[in-house]
């Protein structure tokens, strides 16, 4: 038997003053975001629809898109990382995982996670972006999801040439999966104006919010893909999934926003 009286207690000491911390996140929040963190709601009925609505409508203009497929999702900024892999990702898809650091690696592993057939293509952020080079990769070889990261933590690099990236990738058909997670709020993200397909963002970085919370936008060509696919994700969390139970269809992402 444990007791609750055995449990060590943290010194009073242990968070003495506020620490500002001066990387990408986590982030000072303002007192009125930390106050709202406080109510406590019922995660049913209207009143949790209309906050819901609040929240897509606030997160469209932070992507800067009229997209109707945005969520917010109870998970950090990795969270919406495999939801935007795991829902456009299979066995055999062709993806061009682009990276110039930590966080680019990431979604190719996730790819490759998901035994898709994976290209790593490195540049170093400190450069200029070799477009030629991805141009010429892309008259050669099709794919069908590109993914990369606008602000590459790792490296401190942001990189400048999204909007022709992403162009070429649609040009060349392929879905575009951006990481914004250490951009949005820090500098443009213009997801329709740039044609991005996938965005997600982290709530502790650029947006000064709470961790653990994120934010994520599919456009409505990706949401198609999303909902016309043959496969079944092999994650279960924040995958989209039709099931028939007793003649009814559910569809499961809609009723969880
Ligand atoms: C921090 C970070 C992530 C991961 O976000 P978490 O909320 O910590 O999971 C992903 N991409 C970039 C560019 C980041 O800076």
């Amino acid at each position: 038997m444990i007791c609750a009286n055995n449990f060590p207690a943290l010194e009073s000491s242990f968070f003495p003053y506020e620490t500002l911390l001066m990387g990408a996140g986590p982030v000072p929040q303002s007192p009125t975001v930390r106050q709202a963190n406080t109510h406590i709601a019922s995660h049913l009925g209207e009143r949790m629809d209309e906050v819901v609505e609040q929240l897509k409508a606030m997160a469209r203009y932070a992507f800067q898109t009229i997209t109707a497929w945005i969520f917010g999702l109870s998970g950090p900024g990795s969270a919406a990382a495999e939801m935007a892999i795991g829902n456009l990702v299979h066995r055999g898809s062709r993806v061009l995982a682009i990276s110039s650091g930590h966080f680019g690696l990431r979604m190719f592993e996730m790819a490759l996670r998901h035994q898709a057939t994976v290209l790593l293509f490195e540049f170093d952020g400190k450069d200029a972006f070799p477009l030629d080079r991805l141009h010429a990769l892309l008259e050669q070889q099709d794919f069908d999801v590109v993914t990369l990261v606008q602000g590459e933590t790792s490296s401190t690099t942001l990189n400048p040439k999204l909007s022709s990236i992403a162009a070429l990738c649609k040009k060349h058909g392929a879905l575009v999966v951006v990481d914004t997670v250490c951009t949005l709020g820090t500098t443009e993200v213009l997801m329709d104006k740039w044609q991005l397909d996938v965005v997600f963002c982290g709530g502790q970085k650029g947006l000064s919010s709470i961790p653990g919370v994120s934010l994520i936008a599919f456009s409505p060509e990706a949401w198609e893909s999303v909902v016309q696919r043959k496969f079944t994700p092999t994650q279960w969390c924040y995958t989209h999934c039709w099931r028939k139970s007793s003649g009814i269809t559910i569809d499961i992402t809609t009723r969880h926003r």
